[in-house]
């Protein structure tokens, strides 16, 4: 006889529960999977039959001597990115017979770094892929580093009369920057940099819509937003380009709804306003031919597809579905010929491309022995072991018993406030207020193994969990590589990266190594709703533990500070190669000890040198041995050769 699938022990944990309990199975199944080793693997072309596993990849990294904390790189998911948002628009294209074409660029604001914006320039050149400089730094990025005579440049943010003569002049150059209006003054400016110079830029207008967002950034529209002409400014600008013969440049109208846009909606009417606002353009004898729709592309980083911060209640087709047939139905009434068609964006580009994997340094976990009973106890402790036995003896099956569970645990917590006064006023030591700390624990332990999980949980014992939950020690600085987490209350999501063939027992979060409070993880994606502590593994010391945060490699590492001088962790490049092997393409050293005290105007060379006159004092006081001030000073010249983060 064979056995049914049903037959499978329940309390038999596999690696498909796993995917599940921590979403990965929808945030995660374009790149993500879990193998049956229990660890995760990436497929950085988005193709399943080509995997890594990161255990694998970790392991020999570790032997490169490249640890935790590291930012993981593939590139490969970079291009897939570029490649999935670019089907996108052709499909749409197609299906609505746009008669024009969609021309991506990447906002640099997004993530800076050197070999991120050469990347997605190499990979996206065969789409004519550009990009978006928001200050004068990322116009020099962009100036130097496009190469294709095709690719735009989108030069939005404030505009002093240097960064638009720039603009003009590399025009000549054989680039395309388009200077885009967004303050009334710009249009004064770019009018007197183009009499200076005889020649003009491209131009292009950031307007201001009514459409409401919605999410965090919402405030990046709307009549009051900081970027951005109004309709009377929009008027007035034409007719002051008409006059100074410079109308025949205006080309583009941009608009950007913020960051994120969590639902569909909000897009669709956004788009129906531009989509008016460009006639208009057109009519008052612009010659346009782009319209750009900004940034705001959203990533399901919960992958509950809904319309809640975390998530989107949209896809990638969906979302250039809806670009493309609005703008064609726009134009198709007014007969006007259609715009090329411009995204800017970055979060749905570069967010998936980058892992961050970081250690556990320790938990603060509680001993499970009852605590030894002796003859003089006092009253709290005699009350909570009583409790806990009271709790050993309910009956989850009997209903009669369920109201015990909320009873024995208000019992439990007065009779530790109780020893805890007790010990405030003198009457029990330190011995006997651990007992109670102890026993408290424990009947949190025995009632969250007893309440049943489809009985009614009240608040209160939601609170058992709290009590029981543990603090996982992350080798990791919160400010450093997730800032947006303490910032703005940003979900990513986290989960170990191996063990995943094992049932997670504890629940925990996470606090890094700065001396700040704030420095904790423990907001954690749940379908569309945040919980506070994340099911994790019984930490054994001696073996590593490793977690992965996914998704954060969009604006993390340029938002990310220097709080109490943890700098920048490893940073390793990866590219596929054939059959399931990988090359190392480039691996970016984190910033080391004397990295992070030259930035804050520290010389290390003389903050070394004082300790070495300090200890020849010490040394002819007698107070310190030779050799001992010689290890002294090799402990600490070989530190500020190192990064900010603990090794073993
Ligand atoms: C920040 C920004 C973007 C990028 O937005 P994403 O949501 O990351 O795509 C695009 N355009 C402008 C003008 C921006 O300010």
């Amino acid at each position: 006889m064979t056995q049914s699938k049903s037959t499978k022990d329940p309390s038999e944990w596999t690696v498909e529960d796993s995917s599940i309990l921590y979403g990965l199975d929808r945030w995660g199944k374009d790149y993500f999977s879990i193998n049956s080793l229990g660890n995760i693997t990436v497929s950085p072309k988005g193709s399943p039959t080509e995997k890594l596993d990161l255990m694998v990849l970790l392991e020999e990294l570790n032997g490169r001597n490249l640890k935790a904390p590291l930012l993981l790189r593939f590139d490969d998911i970079l291009e897939d990115r570029i490649k999935k948002l670019r089907e996108a628009f052709t499909h749409s294209i197609s299906t609505y017979n746009y008669l024009g074409k969609y021309q991506g660029v990447f906002p640099i604001k997004c993530n800076h770094q050197h070999h991120v914006i050469d990347k997605i320039l190499r990979s996206g050149r065969q789409w004519n892929f550009g990009l978006e400089a928001g200050s004068k730094a990322e116009l020099l990025i962009a100036l130097s580093l496009i190469n294709d005579p095709e690719a735009l440049l989108i030069c939005n943010g404030y505009k002093d009369q240097r960064y638009i003569e720039t603009a003009i002049l590399a025009r000549q150059l054989g680039k395309n920057p388009i200077v885009v209006i967004e303050q009334f003054d710009e249009v004064e400016r770019i009018i007197s940099a183009s009499k200076k110079l005889g020649a003009a830029p491209l131009i292009g207008i950031r307007a201001k819509l009514s459409s409401q967002s919605n999410g965090r950034w919402k405030n990046s529209v709307g009549e009051k937003s900081k970027f951005g002409l109004s309709i009377p400014e929009i008027i007035n600008g034409v007719k002051a380009l008409k006059s100074a013969n410079l109308l025949d440049e205006l080309t583009l109208l941009h608009f950007h709804l913020g960051s994120q846009i969590t639902d569909i909606a909000v897009l669709k009417d956004a788009l129906q306003e531009a989509g008016q606002i460009y006639i208009e353009l057109k009519h008052l004898g612009a010659p346009m031919g782009y319209l750009d729709v900004g940034g705001g592309l959203g990533v399901d980083y919960d992958g509950s597809q809904t319309a809640t911060p975390a998530s989107t209640n949209y896809s990638l087709q969906n979302y250039a579905n809806d670009v493309v047939a609005t703008i064609q139905e726009s134009c198709a009434a007014h007969n006007i010929k259609v715009p090329t068609l411009i995204s800017e964006s970055g979060r749905a580009i570069a967010s998936h491309f980058s892992i961050l994997i970081f250690n556990i340094l320790g938990t603060d976990s509680n001993c499970e022995e009852i605590p030894k009973q002796e003859n003089q106890e006092s009253l709290a402790v005699e009350n909570l072991r009583k409790t806990l036995n009271t709790i050993i003896a309910i009956d989850k099956n009997k209903d009669s018993d369920i109201p015990k569970f909320q009873e024995a645990w208000n019992d439990a917590l007065k009779f530790k406030d109780d020893a805890l006064t007790a010990f405030r006023l003198g009457y029990i030591g330190l011995p006997e207020r651990a007992k109670a700390e102890q026993l408290t624990w424990l009947c949190a332990q025995e009632l969250a193994r007893r309440i049943p999980k489809d009985k009614l949980v009240t608040k209160e014992l939601e609170a058992v969990n709290r009590a029981l939950a543990e603090t996982y020690y992350a080798n990791l600085s919160i400010f450093r590589s997730a800032p947006d987490t303490w910032a703005i209350e940003q979900l990513f999501p986290i989960m170990p990266i191996h063990r995943l063939n094992e049932k997670p027992t504890k629940l925990g979060h996470f606090v890094d190594l700065t001396c700040d409070s704030d420095g904790k993880l423990e907001r954690f994606i749940n379908n569309g709703k945040v919980k506070s502590l994340l099911e994790l593994h019984d930490f054994k010391n001696g073996s590593p533990y490793w977690i992965g945060m996914f998704l954060g490699g969009a604006y993390q590492e340029v938002m990310g500070n220097l709080h109490n001088l943890f700098g920048t962790t490893n940073a390793v490049h990866i590219r596929l190669t054939n059959n399931d092997e990988y090359k190392l393409d480039h691996v970016i050293r984190g910033n080391t000890k004397a990295d992070v005290l030259k930035l804050m105007e520290h010389n290390p060379e003389h903050l070394l040198e004082r300790l070495r006159m300090a200890s020849e004092l010490a040394i002819e006081s007698g107070k310190l041995k030779i050799n001992d001030a010689q290890r002294l000073l090799e402990h600490l010249e070989t530190s500020l050769r190192q990064i900010t983060y603990l090794h073993e």
